[in-house]
């Protein structure tokens, strides 16, 4: 690894003072040896640095910024979830258990005990895709400021079966596809104090927009929080399936959120899908063949084959069509009758 320069941030406006660009953006101009970023728990910002991938001049850490991780009721009635909260917490809180517990079921089900008491929800929010390709310095894609796209061709089976057509990455947060179901949004602070906050949905952002990053975090800005809005009455769950429980991001997963009125039909829905598509992929003709049925088998199982509709499947990730629509339909079963 190269040496780097190490500085403690006091605020948040001295962090966002000292980076000088984000992590896709240093890591598109090889030659800038001079990046500053910024660093949560360190899982994915070492992880590139170790293979090669980044060589940031500085790293500024948000470890001893007081008060960045705590939760609390917002005056909405929904919660504030501090950027650096870890996802241990997340999935163990009572009152975010109770109140959200898609969420603390996605996040308590990503990664292992160890990353999960580390990985704070900024970073796991911001973290780069696990594509191999990506992650193998010798490849230089399409997402790193190459020409081509290797996995289109190649070695497909964990990408995307939804908007796969210039990049086929699947985003990396788990935490992400609850998160989304529940209409979360994110509050950013920049150098000057200035303070932004966008719908998650919006903020991620395909590769149709920007193939070589993410999201919409701007340099000179920091993840401050993920708001919720208020869940009362809300039903809903999350489950996952992977090639093994743990150390592993999934294959896939679903987050279904549902309003069901006194008769039993659904009122609204969110159904989305993770390791589907570069952006958590919202299933909206599943959520259209929900509202004003009753959540039932037959429902669930309609609702399912709607979400994989317009899917495009690769050369090696065809299996990901009947494992999402399983997926689906348990998770809006799981969520109804919570
Ligand atoms: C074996 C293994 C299995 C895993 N399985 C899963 C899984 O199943 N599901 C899943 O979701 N994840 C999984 N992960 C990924 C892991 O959860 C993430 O790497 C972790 O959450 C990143 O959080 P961090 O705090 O360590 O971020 P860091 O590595 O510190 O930062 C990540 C990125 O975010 C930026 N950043 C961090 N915080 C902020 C902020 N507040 N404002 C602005 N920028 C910021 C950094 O500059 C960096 O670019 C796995 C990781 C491993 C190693
Ligand atoms: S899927 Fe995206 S990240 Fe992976 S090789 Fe293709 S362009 Fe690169």
């Amino acid at each position: 690894m190269t040496p780097f320069a190490w500085q403690r941030a006091r605020t948040i406006t001295d962090a966002a003072a000292a980076v000088s660009t984000t992590v896709a953006a240093a890591m598109t101009a090889p030659a800038d040896a001079t990046a500053v970023v910024v660093k949560a728990g360190g899982i994915d910002l070492l992880g590139l640095m170790k293979d090669g991938l980044l060589a940031p001049e500085k790293i500024v850490s948000l470890i001893a910024v007081p008060g960045f991780d705590g939760i609390s009721e917002a005056a909405d009635g929904g919660l504030r979830i501090g950027a650096m909260a870890t996802l241990a917490t997340i999935a163990e809180r009572p009152l975010l258990r109770r109140r959200y517990p898609a969420l603390a079921d996605a996040a308590g089900s990503a990664a292992s005990p160890q990353l999960r008491a580390v990985a704070t929800i900024g970073g796991n929010l911001l973290q780069r895709p696990q594509c191999w390709y990506f992650r193998a310095a010798e490849y230089r894609c399409l997402r790193k400021g190459g020409g081509h796209c290797f996995a289109l061709g190649g070695e497909n089976q964990y990408h995307a079966i939804f908007g796969n057509h210039l990049c086929a990455i699947v985003h990396a947060s788990t935490p992400a596809t609850a998160l989304v179901a529940l209409g979360a949004t994110v509050e950013l602070v920049a150098a000057d104090g200035g303070v932004r906050q966008v719908g998650l949905e919006d903020f991620f952002v395909g590769p149709a927009t920007d193939v070589q990053c993410e999201n919409d975090l701007r340099p000179h800005e920091i993840l401050t929080a993920v708001l919720l809005p208020p869940a009362p009455g809300k039903r809903m769950a999350h489950v996952k399936q992977g090639e093994k429980d743990s150390m592993d991001w999934p294959l896939a997963d679903v987050a279904a959120v549902l309003e069901l009125a006194a008769d039993g039909t659904c009122a609204a829905a969110a159904i989305v899908l993770g390791a589907a598509a570069p952006v958590p992929h919202r299933a909206r003709a599943a959520e259209a063949a929900l509202v004003g049925r009753r959540v039932d088998e037959a429902a669930a199982t309609d609702a399912a084959r709607a979400a994989l509709a317009g899917a495009t499947p690769l050369s090696r990730n065809a299996y990901k069509l009947p494992l999402f629509e399983t997926l689906v339909r348990r998770a809006i079963l799981a969520a109804a009758q919570s």
